[in-house]
């Protein structure tokens, strides 16, 4: 089991990358602890299974080390490097039966009858597939057929690190949440260090201790859930956490208050004296606004609400910018217009979409 140090890593596919959008992953330094549950979260194309790929020795990085443990693995082979993955589509062998399709990364390696055994037995128990052990993988479902990927994957002791890439994706939903929980034991049983990429914020928010997340080829911040919820390093994390995600609104900054347009929002404090000139934005979750029928505020054209059950969300319009507020179940709703009240405790101010304040 490895410390993961990733080293002035970056890469590009192309040759001679020219603009920043050529890179798959722009330049970057990170630590995975070893032991630690993370997820890789991002939207499509931001640079996950790249950066996965590069971990694992899949891909070869255009630039920076890849560290184990000190050691510099960066043109180690995969199997050097010792890891497990998890694909997204399963990688099984279809002639073999189940028993030998998880055996197999075992008796790869050498290890004894015994051990296999016991493992096999061990994992198997785990995915709910002893009563398949015997049947050939060819005839499986998809789902089942990922679960023994799934099960490869998590069958050796040994490893430094597991990669998972998206192994959920083809598993009946209800499956989902149940092998979620089933790795999340694997993990706690082995403190093997795991690294789990998903463009789901559920799925990251519970599967890992630190989220990290990328945005265009860049890691825009690495915390617990609630660290990105309360404080969110980048409008990227503040928007793509949440439900809704945070409301991001244009700003001019002076001393301790924010104009939006023609209104004033009061912060908790100015800005730091090295604040660069220049446009800024505010972000504002929506929880952290009451809705209120007049008074000092926000001024907003109430556009309609959606009542999910424990809360509302109520979507409105400020100067023809969309903005919207989580309320209890039991408030109303004015029917035109309302005045939005922030936290002032919970504004946080974005120069270039990086937090300053
Ligand atoms: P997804 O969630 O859709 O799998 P991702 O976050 O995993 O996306 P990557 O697959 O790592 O993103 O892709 C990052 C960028 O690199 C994208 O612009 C993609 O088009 C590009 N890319 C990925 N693989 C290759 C490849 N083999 N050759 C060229 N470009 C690639």
């Amino acid at each position: 089991m490895a410390c993961i140090e990733l080293e002035n890593l970056a890469h590009s596919y192309l040759v001679n990358p020219t603009q920043p959008w050529q890179w798959a992953l722009k330049k970057m330094n990170m630590t995975w602890r070893q032991g630690g549950a993370y997820a890789l979260l991002g939207p499509s194309g931001c640079g996950k299974t790249t950066l996965l790929n590069v971990i694992s020795g899949l891909v070869k990085p255009s630039h920076g080390r890849i560290l184990f443990d000190g050691r510099d693995v960066s043109q180690v082979s995969t199997e050097e490097r010792n890891i497990a993955q998890v694909f997204q589509f399963p990688v099984i062998y279809d002639t073999m039966t189940v028993a030998e399709n998880l055996a197999f990364p075992l008796r790869n390696r050498g290890v004894g009858k015994g051990e296999t055994a016991a493992r096999v037995k061990q994992v198997a128990h785990m995915l709910g597939l002893e009563p398949l052990m015997s049947r050939r993988a060819k005839g499986l479902t998809a789902d089942l057929k990922q679960k023994v990927s799934l099960g490869r994957g998590l069958v050796r002791a040994d490893v430094e690190a597991i990669l998972f890439d998206e192994p959920l994706t083809v598993i009946d939903p209800h499956l989902k949440w149940l092998l979620r929980a089933q790795i999340r034991r694997v993990h706690a049983e082995t403190d093997v260090t795991m690294i789990y990429v998903t463009h789901d914020q559920t799925e990251a928010l519970t599967f890992a201790d630190q989220v990290v997340v990328m945005y265009q080829g860049e890691v825009v911040q690495v915390g617990t859930p609630q660290q990105l919820f309360d404080e969110p390093a980048h409008t990227f994390v503040g928007y793509f956490i949440g439900s809704p995600g945070m409301n991001v609104l244009p700003a001019r900054i002076d001393g301790d208050r924010a104009h939006v347009g023609s209104h004033v929002v009061t912060l908790r404090s100015g800005l730091p004296q090295t604040a660069p000139a220049g446009d800024y934005e505010i972000g504002i979750r929506p929880e952290h606004l009451r809705l209120t029928r007049g008074g000092a505020g926000l001024p907003v054209r109430v556009r309609r609400f959606d009542d999910i059950g424990r809360v509302k969300i109520v979507h409105c319009d400020l100067d023809g910018l969309p903005i919207s507020a989580v309320i209890d179940e039991d408030e109303g709703v004015p029917a035109d217009s309302a005045v939005l009240v922030p936290d002032p405790t919970r504004i946080h101010v974005y120069y270039q979409s990086c937090k300053v304040a």
